[in-house]
């Protein structure tokens, strides 16, 4: 079990849970951060006094300073904050909650660090998976799946000895609050209704993610990295419980799954405790109570994001890099009622269309497709 926990983001759904974990486990915090949320930040450095806080944002960074003041605890911003919190000696575990793309260079720099990662960053393996992958490779470190279905995936993994026979990868999906929605109906859909999901809470930017199913084509990219499959051996199935949080099958059809009540903080302990399991905060499953569970193919037509994306890491280079750029874009502009929800998966299929296979040869090339990504959709909205 990791002792010594560096957190990313700690102030997200993600980094909230996680300090559940950590109290339950009763683990050291060596270091903080967050974007602006400097009242929530405020209290979790009282509680835990690590030794380092970062605040991304330069003016809320001096603001939380003079808030701590009677605290001998160093307060840093910016990017080079985040890097500075991925180096210290002490920590044994980065966990990465970042939101977005931002988390590549923190990543990159806790495995230069040769820091294990418990890993919830999504997009920074989907922008730029090639990099992160063969530095983890080259440092010999662990990049452990915190995202629920990888998570699946690699304990199902670790459950099998005989890698060569495994056949594909089989990610559930949700299918979020607009499965069985028409495309007319979905024309007239909200942020409200968007940000209504069944079964997860998470937070704003994955919500609506997991609505227009982005997110599942964040997952299929983030799975061909991490377990170093290709995309078509990677199937999506609609499991509206969530309670199966994927599964693996093997060259005689044999299938092994995970399951377990959808709460993000079994994953986030498991990052954690691995190899070993402790007792959870989370409930057992009632399989009595579920009574039954669901199956459905995936609508590629209704959710563009989702063909856009499996499109996108067949091709492969940099193309993930841009979908994703397009998409974080898109879904902010959605959030702060810019655009309409068919917009995201407009946009997001336009620029994969627009842009030409290139090699992600270096960090410069992951940044330059990132911003001409975003640079794109501005053209087009
Ligand atoms: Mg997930």
């Amino acid at each position: 079990m990791y002792k010594n926990l560096a957190i990313l983001g700690s102030t997200g759904s993600i980094g909230l849970q996680t300090l559940d974990v950590v109290r339950k486990l009763n683990l050291n915090v060596d270091a903080l951060s967050a974007y602006s949320s400097i009242d929530i930040l405020e209290e979790q450095t009282r509680e835990f006094l690590p030794k380092l806080v970062v605040v991304y944002d330069e003016t809320k960074a001096k603001e939380f300073k003079d808030k701590i003041k009677d605290l001998d605890i160093r307060v840093l911003s910016g990017m080079e904050g985040l890097i500075e919190l991925t180096s210290l000696s002490s920590t044994d575990l980065v966990v990465n909650s970042l939101v977005g793309m931002v988390g590549l260079k923190p990543t990159l720099s806790a495995i230069s660090f040769k820091k294990d990662i418990a890993f919830a960053n999504k997009e920074t393996l989907v922008a730029g998976g090639d990099l992160v992958m063969s530095a983890v490779k080259e440092n010999k470190v662990k990049l452990l799946p915190v995202d629920s279905e990888h998570s699946a995936i690699f304990q199902c993994l670790e459950a099998s000895p005989e890698k060569k026979a495994l056949k594909k990868i089989i990610l559930t999906a949700s299918g979020g609050p607009f499965f069985d929605k028409t495309d007319e109906e979905l024309k007239n859909v909200t942020l409200k209704d968007a940000l209504n999901h069944p079964n997860w809470s998470m937070g704003n930017k994955i919500t609506i993610d997991s609505a227009t199913m982005m997110n599942k084509g964040l997952e299929i990219i983030e799975a061909v990295h991490l377990f170093d499959m290709p995309a078509d051996s990677i199937d999506v199935v609609i499991h509206r419980e969530s309670i199966i949080h994927s599964m693996i099958e093997f060259s005689d059809n044999s299938i092994l799954a995970q399951l377990g009540c959808p709460d993000m903080r079994i994953p986030i302990q498991y990052a954690i405790t691995y190899p070993e399991r402790y007792e959870s905060l989370v409930d057992e499953v009632d399989f009595y109570k579920l009574g039954k569970m669901t199956f459905y193919a995936p609508d590629f037509e209704k959710f563009k994001c989702l063909s856009a994306c499996k499109k996108a890491i067949e091709i492969g280079g940099l193309l993930p890099c841009y979908a994703n750029a397009a998409n974080e874009v898109a879904n902010k502009l959605f959030r702060d009622s810019e655009i309409s929800f068919l917009d995201i998966g407009e946009i997001v299929s336009d620029t994969v269309n627009h842009f030409e296979y290139k090699k992600a040869s270096d960090l410069k090339d992951v940044l330059d497709a990132d911003m001409s990504a975003r640079e794109y959709v501005k053209t087009i909205i």
